[in-house]
């Protein structure tokens, strides 16, 4: 199992990466093929523009530039000149009209939205110059790189009694941004292979990290059950040997003796208590069936109760307190076993992770929002990364030999879970050595 993941994870890591690989490479032939076809369609256009414009006669009559000439006498030999000769397709035709019948058959090709500008030049001997020029032909054929450009030689028919009497003439068409045009085509299909890529991205990022995260799971499961097993054994293993020191004839005779290991038993009994609580109430959280039950509740009382139930334990281990309850208005709304679970979690934590001379520090403040609580240790305290992470559940920090102190990891996400149900705030703030402070904002009714 161990193996398998990495192998899965490298293999379909490979893959993607292949199929991108090929996905891109397949893209760009693609690219090509398209632009191919997109040229042969503008060809095509064009050769049947062309015939068109060698078969038809135009709209205008010939000689129309001629026209407005003063000194033409009429007739003259000139004109009979002028008039033999077979008209060119500027003399035949208007730029606009060109351009209608170019736009005609690029419809008829498939072209419909593409733009193209043209020119039709004419070739006097060595002297090449333009007949009919769209408007913003000049504008595009310069760039070669963006833009390209496609030739069509009007040919008179081979043999006709005219050949070599009138100029050659050529039609030059420029489409431009000819790859926006083909990207244009492919659009669908690249949004296509983009999105199921990236999907796949996602699915596969999905699983690594559910996958992940069940083996952190089953990690932090694994602890608790080894963490919760010694728990439970170190009382019963107290308890045994109680019961067994109660059944010898020496104890029985002795009360005091008697009420002594009772006691003993009495106080694991409590221990082993608390601890089932305390999973019982991380169970209850997991199922979200925390059941608020609300009432006016004074923090400072409920603080003075919980110091109380420590007041033993601070005794013998020579601690100092230093509570500073200082709030003006402490009554809010809260859930008074929950709120109360909460305090005591917070001071057992700072009893628990704190060494020799523990000085706790308790004080509370209060603004027009709610009360504000502080509680202080000159504990083990944590480093960043554990502090971020103190409020997952079964969360412990494991400082080596530096405490050994027992606990399933659960307290602190209780406290989160009650804070944030109160719609209140907390607030770690800990330096390793130094020392560990909790701050918890919690509103007034509104
Ligand atoms: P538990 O105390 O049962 O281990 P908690 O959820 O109460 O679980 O605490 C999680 C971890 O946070 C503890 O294991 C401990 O390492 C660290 N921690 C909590 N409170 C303090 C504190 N006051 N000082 C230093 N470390 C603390």
């Amino acid at each position: 199992m161990k193996r398998i993941f990495p192998l899965i994870i490298l293999l379909v890591t490979l893959s993607l990466v292949g199929i991108i690989v090929i996905q891109v490479s397949w893209f760009r032939s693609m690219l090509l093929v398209k632009e191919e076809q997109l040229a042969d369609r503008i060809v095509k256009a064009m050769g049947i523009t062309g015939e068109e414009l060698m078969a038809q006669k135009g709209t205008l009559p010939s000689l129309k530039n001629k026209r407005t000439r003063p000194n033409l006498t009429w007739p003259s030999d000139q004109l009979m000149m002028e008039l033999m000769k077979p008209s060119t397709i500027s003399e035949k035709f208007t730029t606009f009209e060109v351009q209608e019948k170019l736009r005609k058959n690029f419809n008829a090709h498939g072209l419909k939205d593409t733009p193209f500008e043209f020119v039709i030049t004419s070739d006097a001997g060595f002297l090449a110059y333009d007949e009919l020029r769209s408007r913003g032909f000049d504008g595009v054929v310069e760039d070669t790189v963006r833009n390209r450009s496609y030739v069509y030689l009007f040919q008179v028919p081979g043999g006709s009694n005219l050949e070599g009497l009138v100029p050659e003439e050529a039609m030059v068409v420029v489409v431009p941004n000819i790859k926006h045009i083909v990207f244009r085509e492919l659009r669908w299909m690249l949004g296509g292979a983009i999105l199921f890529t990236l999907i796949l991205l996602a699915a596969f990022y999905v699983t690594v990290s559910a996958l992940l995260r069940q083996k952190k799971m089953s990690e932090i499961k694994n602890d608790f059950i080894n963490n919760m097993t010694h728990e439970f054994k170190t009382p019963l293993a107290t308890i045994s040997l109680a019961v067994d020191a109660l059944r010898t004839e020496k104890v029985a005779a002795d009360r005091e003796k008697m009420q002594y290991f009772t006691g003993i038993i009495k106080e694991e009994n409590k221990r082993m208590n608390k601890q089932v609580e305390t999973i019982l109430q991380a169970a209850l959280m997991d199922r979200q069936e925390i059941q608020l039950n609300k009432r006016p509740v004074h923090v400072h009382a409920i603080i003075e109760q919980v110091l109380e139930n420590f007041d033993l334990q601070l005794q013998s281990r020579e601690a100092h307190a230093d509570v500073q309850l200082n709030a003006k208005d402490d009554e809010i709304m809260a859930d008074e076993v929950h709120f109360t679970n909460l305090i005591n979690n917070l001071v057992d934590n700072a009893v628990k992770y704190s060494r020799d001379n523990l000085h706790l520090k308790i004080c509370t403040s209060s603004n027009n929002r709610g009360v504000q609580i502080k509680i202080e240790d000159n504990g083990i305290g944590m480093t960043k990364e554990s502090v971020k992470r103190i409020f997952e559940k079964f969360y412990r920090v494991h400082t080596g030999n530096l405490h050994n102190v027992k606990g399933f990891g659960l307290g602190l996400s209780y406290v989160k879970t009650i804070v944030d149900a109160h719609h209140g705030k907390i607030r770690v703030e800990s330096t390793l050595g130094k020392g560990t402070s909790f701050t918890i904002d919690m509103p007034y009714a509104k």
